[in-house]
């Protein structure tokens, strides 16, 4: 058995299992009846999520280009001591 895709223009889309090659080019939408025409999709291809893949783009490229540091990085500068505010200026 295999999953199609339709989209009904009014209904929007909706699947329909049938076994692998028997596929028609319009299916009756399963909600209003009318026919609705067949959505190519790819066969069990998953999109890879957009944090996922620039994670591993991130984990082969510092195989072959790691990333070369001259120096530490600075420390981050602690918040002003709201004490101060209370001080007189020069
Ligand atoms: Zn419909």
């Amino acid at each position: 058995m295999a999953t199609y895709a339709y989209h009904c223009a009014g209904c929007g889309p909706f699947e329909v299992r049938r076994p692998i090659g028997t596929a028609e080019p319009a299916e009756p939408c399963a909600a209003c009846g009318e026919p609705a025409p067949r959505r190519y999709t790819p066969p069990l291809l998953a999109r890879t999520p957009a944090a996922e893949a620039r994670a591993r783009r991130a984990q082969e490229a510092s195989a072959h280009e790691p990333q070369v540091v001259q120096r530490a990085p600075a420390a981050p500068k602690p918040p002003p001591d709201p004490r101060w505010a209370g001080l007189p200026r020069p």
